[in-house]
């Protein structure tokens, strides 16, 4: 008769959802840059629809510099749809909350290619750095999540990483 003592084990839930942000970020730094199949099928098992295919080149093209994995948008999406039900089970869910952020910052940060004295020169022979021009203002500050240019200052949040600008 005290079913409802049978409380939430919070600590199993946030283990939970360790695991599942883990498995996550391990596909995305697994694909090439911008996704494959298996980073697909793992959205539509998440309830996430991905970014069409022409926004993910141009995400390549103009976002943080990603050399390789999934697109950060995407999984970013990937770790909130993941992480909602179990958010909803835990009396503080900041705690986990916070867990998927940092596991989204550890991501950029693998993702975005190192600068080196030797890679600074490889780059400059490899990009041909896209040139923004015209309405895009020059001091346009980047986002702080993930340093690319705040190309669109109507937006609340960053085209490329989804962080909230407010
Ligand atoms: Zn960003």
């Amino acid at each position: 008769m005290h079913d409802e003592d049978e409380r939430i084990d919070e600590a199993r839930v946030i283990e939970q959802g360790r695991q599942l942000v883990a498995s996550i970020v391990n596909l995305a730094l697994s694909v090439p840059a911008g996704g494959d199949v298996r980073w697909d099928k793992l959205l539509v098992a998440l309830g996430v629809s991905g970014l069409a295919p022409d926004e993910r080149a141009r995400d390549l093209r103009e976002g943080p510099g990603q050399s390789k994995g999934a697109l950060v948008l995407e999984v970013r999406w990937a770790i909130e749809a993941g992480l909602a039900p179990l958010l909803e089970l835990l009396d503080q869910p900041w705690r986990l909350r916070e867990l998927g952020e940092q596991a989204l910052r550890d991501y950029l940060g693998a993702v975005k290619p190192r600068i080196s004295t030797s890679s600074i020169f490889a780059n400059a022979l490899a990009t041909t750095k896209p040139i923004v021009s015209g309405g895009a203002s020059a001091s346009a500050e980047p986002c702080r999540f993930c340093g690319a240019p705040r190309a669109d200052r109507s937006k609340p949040s960053c085209r490329y990483c989804g962080e909230s600008f407010t």
